[in-house]
């Protein structure tokens, strides 16, 4: 009997092809909960980062309907934020890296972003609709 060759592995298990940058992203989002630094409770993401600023932070229902989030979106609760800059892939890169992050992704021109113990004030000029301050 021959012994049997195991076979190549031509790519890392990790590694799948991906059908567009968008997609690539969103499979690499559970290994962030791997990595992520844990947030302290109430963590303030900040409003600019290298070479990005916030565009939207909390939102009222009123201002998500406006500005076409999610029904349940994470930018209700102040979990998530909207990062806009020159150079998106950089920016993600950065994102990722902060305490907390669960999901960091390109989308529709901007990094969306959510964390775990995020408390994200309100912010964004339609998002925020029908706030009362
Ligand atoms: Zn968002």
């Amino acid at each position: 009997m021959r012994p049997r060759r195991p076979r190549p592995r031509t790519r890392h298990p990790n590694v799948r092809k991906a059908s567009s940058p968008r997609t690539m992203e969103v499979r690499r989002q559970p290994r962030l909960a791997t990595f992520a630094k844990p947030a302290p409770a109430g963590f303030v993401p900040p409003a600019r980062l290298n070479g990005g600023t916030m565009t939207s932070g909390r939102r009222t229902p009123e201002g998500n309907r406006i500005v076409g989030g999610v029904p349940n979106s994470a930018h209700l609760s102040g979990r998530a934020v909207d990062y806009d800059g020159p150079n998106l892939p950089a920016l993600l890169e950065q994102a990722r890296r902060l305490p907390g992050v669960r999901k960091a992704f390109i989308h529709k021109g901007h990094v969306h972003t959510e964390g775990e113990g995020w408390n994200v004030p309100y912010y964004g000029a339609r998002g925020t609709t029908g706030l009362k301050r």
